[in-house]
């Protein structure tokens, strides 16, 4: 039976529980998020008719730091998804070493069917109802599944007009905010309230591509640390989403052979198993002509799930959660899986995988790249800089190195596998920042 991703995540931290000595009390806060805000949002549809829209906003943590983690727009989003996703990000800031704690937010909707504009008025709509428990200091929300700069753009933008009108209520009542909001400094630093955001509105250079470029620089340490060559090992990467494809474009570029890509319509696989390659450029170009990867020239046909028992070493499932279950994790032929998506393997996958001598790089860690950045964004944002490029690049890389370390090295001493390397790490973490705080 395929349990919820939120029962998955529990019995991942439940696992660990064995060998970190945690109170009872403090394991029981752990297991849940903070607070979980559900609301309904009405949206005006282009014929007028008003529809309302599900959302939610999950904080599981805030020991080490303000909340902080995506909004995805997903048919499938639920609230047991947003919880599961938002303790993620707890575990995932813990490892990469930012003094963030964990939040996510979602809405059930599928966002291919609705207009530009009533994408607009459902991001504002989301932003209104949320409004109350977000800010640079408190929670700060970021991009996810099928969202993207501009929708940060319009969030943003809402949440500031909201601030100022805020404000202007007050003007009359609390005077010292008069001034603290008068001054340009300030309202700079309320884009900090929002990361991934369009560069002319404060976002960071080297943003867009850091979840795919950390996830790489990820990959480039492991094959290190098993003392292996990149020259010719084979890498099949499922999603052409932010994540899939700037992994895949990278790993393409630094070397490693790319055979088999993949999007919501279907996979494709070179024909030439030998020797061909994907240019993930040339497929995203054709994707963008045809609407889909599928039919690319020189490559076979096949199904998401085929592209994941495939003859390669390297297995990346960089689309949405629970694609590896306990039904096909016996037919992974890869030796390695890097997890660009969230949750992407079940527990009782895990543990197949385990058995199999698979490795496994966990989402916590393979994919903190994204959230990285998005801290060095919200670091601009508050001290009103701007870093070039490379500078982001070669401090995402530092960071990905040293987390790489931190986890390779629990899981040598400790005799466990990478995740359970991870979580042993962050949950350390996090568990010793809430004795050090006020319960
Ligand atoms: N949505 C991304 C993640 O799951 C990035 C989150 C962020 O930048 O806050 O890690």
């Amino acid at each position: 039976m395929i349990k919820n991703p939120f029962q998955n995540a529990q019995e991942q931290l439940n696992k660990v529980s064995f060998f970190l000595e945690i109170k009872k009390e403090l394991f029981n806060i752990i297991r849940e998020p903070q607070r979980v805000l559900e609301v309904n949002i009405p949206v005006k549809m282009d014929n007028g008719e008003i529809k309302i829209f599900k959302g939610y906003r999950s904080q599981h943590n805030c020991a080490l730091g303000p909340f902080k983690g995506g909004i995805r727009f997903h048919p499938n989003v639920t609230k047991e998804e947003v919880m599961a996703l938002s303790m993620w990000m707890t575990w995932k800031c813990a490892v990469a070493g930012i003094p963030f704690g964990g939040g996510k937010g979602g809405i059930i909707v599928n966002p291919k069917e609705l207009s530009l504009g009533e994408l607009e008025r459902l991001s504002r709509g989301y932003v209104r109802a949320i409004v109350p428990i977000i800010g640079p200091e408190t929670d700060i929300p970021a991009p996810d599944v099928n969202t993207n700069s501009q929708v940060m753009a319009w969030m943003l933008d809402e949440y500031i007009k909201n601030q100022k009108s805020k404000i202007k209520n007050q003007k009359s009542k609390i005077k010292y905010q008069i001034s603290k909001f008068e001054n340009q400094d300030d309202e700079e630093k309320l884009k900090a309230a929002f990361t991934g955001k369009p560069l002319d509105l404060g976002g960071s250079l080297g943003r867009t591509e850091a979840t795919g470029r950390g996830g790489v620089y990820c990959l480039n340490e492991l094959i290190k640390h098993l003392n292996i060559s990149k020259n010719d090992l084979t890498i099949a990467v499922q999603g052409m989403g932010n994540v899939g494809y700037y992994f895949a474009q990278l790993a393409y570029e630094q070397g490693y052979r790319l055979v088999a890509l993949s999007d919501s319509k279907g996979a494709i696989v070179v024909e030439d198993e030998k020797m061909g390659q994907l240019n993930p450029k040339e497929v995203m170009e054709y994707k963008e002509r045809t609407g889909s990867v599928v039919g690319f020239p020189g490559t076979k046909n096949i199904s998401n799930e085929e592209l994941l028992e495939l003859n390669v070493e390297i297995l990346v499932p960089a689309a949405l959660e629970n694609v590896i279950t306990e039904i096909n994790a016996g037919k992974v032929k890869a030796f390695i899986i890097i997890e660009m998506a969230n949750g992407p393997v079940t527990p009782e996958a895990d543990e197949i995988l385990n058995k199999n001598g698979i490795i496994v790089v966990p989402d916590i860690l393979a994919n903190s790249g994204g959230v990285i950045v998005s801290y060095f964004e919200w670091e601009q944002n508050m001290k009103g800089e701007k870093w070039e490029e490379s500078i982001v690049n070669e401090r995402l890389k530092a960071r990905m190195i040293n987390a790489f370390g931190n986890l390779w090295k629990t899981k040598e001493e400790k005799k466990v596998n990478f995740r359970e390397a991870a979580y042993i790490f962050a949950v350390d973490k996090v568990v010793k920042a809430m004795l050090n705080s006020k319960l």
